[in-house]
């Protein structure tokens, strides 16, 4: 699949607006708040905003990154880092166009004074309780607050005192003064300003009042020229009062909101708050578990920035809030390993199978095909020896008619190597092969099977003498209903307690000597990465599994 996205209304509006003219280029933004590590769901603006951008470079687009780190209280610099290395990682670039919304609090506050002395906004001292019970609801309309109409003198000189630091928290806001009996509640004179008196990263104890962000974000996106400001669809509500703050606000330029429906994705938590508490109570190792659906997450896990957008591009952008099976975000990584990963044996629960016809102490060399799906990997050297690891599951005592791997007389292909026949079993006292005797068939090497003997399969082996032992984990979903954040007793009452096995499986030698972050296919199994944490190459490998090669989760 190709990069180049199919249309859709938001890239038709924006085609519209370059051919009408009333546009001459576009520039969009993503506005991440760092309060937290990027997941898939922000994979899915990324990729809008910045393939927008990217498809339109034609007429000088462009894709601001920028920080809406306007709250003092929750930023941190781990978050603003994650969030550079998250979007680099995807494949975009925001060149010389990163931004921080700490950086416009002079304006922010301009406006402020702009809509006090048109009379448009007001300082209110109503307690918090009592502005939620004035603003009414659906059915019935606000109640002004008695402090609406005192005088622009009165409204200014007061919110120099909050600004000043005059007063405590709570003790007053400043309130945009639009309509108390508008159907839309968003427009009920919402609030402005409030005091904080919080240290903030970037500005220190400069200010003690804070915009929200309904204020904020469309002053933003006007100073920075924005063309068109993606969000998601629970904005919708909010976008009469995006356009009043433009029209209402001495701003440079006129963005407009265009609202989509935001990823929701089958077996996964998605919200920020959720995914902190899962990272705080030790339910995961951290932002970057490989079971959490962050981006940091999913490298760890092997996914590749490739199969991120393949994702995002196969599932579109539409207004229709929906949940996306995550078997599609499974399939598309398997589908682009599948062209990409080159091929490894791995045995992940061994049984040792003795060839008694091999020369004591002989390593033959068998040469294997790195990429089926792409011969120009060429080929990679594996040595064979007098006893093997093969899969427990490849061997049965007593077969059924369509069983074509090993069982007592049958015949299989070691992959790449010798058809060999079982010869013989040992089993402990609860009835576990222990122990299996074959002979290696003569002649069988790197030839077709021979006349007179049935050979179906071919399974992947490890040599016991030269393979080496790996640690690697399982992953499976994190939780064990679709929609976790449905569950009764919270969305942690359902985590899934075998969400990770952790095994050790006898791997070819070469593996030991693999780089972190290398990724291949355990033949027959799954994709796999070397842990880009904890893998040491040459002494301790840890392989990650991506996915399996097969979706299992649903019984056909
Ligand atoms: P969360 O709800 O997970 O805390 P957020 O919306 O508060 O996310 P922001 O950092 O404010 O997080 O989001 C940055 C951008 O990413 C916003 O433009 C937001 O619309 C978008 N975004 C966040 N979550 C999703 C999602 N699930 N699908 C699509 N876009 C999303
Ligand atoms: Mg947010």
């Amino acid at each position: 699949m190709s990069d180049s996205p199919n249309s859709d209304f938001i890239r038709d509006i924006i085609a519209d607006d370059l051919a009408t003219g009333k546009h001459s280029t576009i520039i969009t933004r993503f506005p991440p708040e760092p309060n937290g590590y990027l997941h898939i769901g922000h994979a899915k603006s990324i990729c809008l905003n910045f393939g927008v951008s990217l498809e339109n470079a034609g007429v000088g687009a462009k894709c601001h990154l920028r920080f809406d780190d306007t709250n003092p209280e929750k930023e941190e610099t781990e978050y603003v880092e994650s969030i550079k290395t998250d979007v680099s990682w995807l494949g975009f670039d925001w060149g010389t166009n990163l931004y921080y919304a700490s950086n416009y609090f002079d304006f922010y506050h301009d406006c402020a004074i702009h809509l006090i002395k048109s009379g448009k906004a007001y300082v209110d001292h109503q307690t918090a309780e009592e502005m939620r019970v004035n603003r009414g609801n659906l059915s019935v309309p606000g109640t002004p607050s008695p402090y609406r109409d005192r005088s622009v003198e009165e409204n200014l000189e007061l919110f120099a005192k909050m600004k000043a630091g005059d007063f405590k928290e709570g003790e007053c806001i400043l309130r945009a003064k639009i309509d108390m009996a508008s159907p839309n509640l968003n427009l009920r004179d919402p609030a402005l300003y409030r005091i904080m008196h919080a240290e903030h990263h970037n500005t220190g104890s400069a200010w003690c009042i804070y915009p929200m962000y309904d204020f904020a974000h469309p002053l933003e996106d006007a100073l920075e020229h924005i063309t068109h400001s993606l969000c998601t669809l629970e904005f919708e509500n909010h976008r009469p009062l995006y356009d009043w703050f433009i029209e209402n606000c001495p701003v440079p330029s006129k963005p407009r909101q265009i609202e989509f429906a935001r990823l929701n994705l089958t077996y996964t938590v998605m919200s920020k708050r959720k995914l902190l508490q899962l990272v705080k109570e030790n339910h995961v190792s951290g932002w970057d578990d490989p079971r959490m659906p962050t981006i940091s997450g999913l490298r760890r896990r092997g996914f590749t920035p490739e199969s991120i957008r393949n994702f995002c591009k196969r599932i579109g952008i539409t207004k229709f809030n929906g949940t996306t099976d995550v078997a599609l975000l499974e399939f598309e990584v398997r589908d682009h390993l599948n062209k990409v990963a080159p091929r490894r044996m791995a045995v992940l629960d061994p049984v040792k199978v003795v060839l008694e016809n091999w020369t004591t102490g002989a390593v033959e060399t068998i040469e294997l095909v790195n990429n089926p799906e792409n011969p120009e990997e060429g080929t990679r050297q594996v040595p064979l020896t007098s006893e093997v690891w093969i899969e427990r599951e490849d061997f049965m005592e007593d077969p059924p008619k369509k069983f074509y791997r090993l069982g007592p007389d049958r015949h299989v292909r070691l992959k790449g190597g010798y058809i060999i026949r079982c010869t013989g079993f040992d089993k402990d006292a609860d009835g576990n092969i222990t122990e299996i005797r074959a002979v290696t068939i003569p002649g069988t090497l790197g030839a077709d099977t021979p006349e007179g003997i049935e050979c179906r399969a071919a399974i992947h082996w490890v040599s016991v003498e030269k393979g080496v032992e790996a640690e690697v984990r399982l992953y499976d979903r994190l939780f064990t209903t679709e929609d976790p954040d449905a569950a009764e007793g919270g969305f942690v009452t359902v985590l899934n307690p075998d969400s990770l096995k952790v095994i050790t499986a006898k791997v070819e030698p070469a593996l030991a000597a693999a780089e972190p972050g290398f990724r291949c296919q355990f033949e027959r199994t799954g994709y796999f990465i070397a842990d880009s944490k904890e893998h040491v190459p040459g002494s301790k490998p840890v392989f990650n599994r991506t996915v399996a090669l097969r979706d299992t989760s649903k019984k056909k």
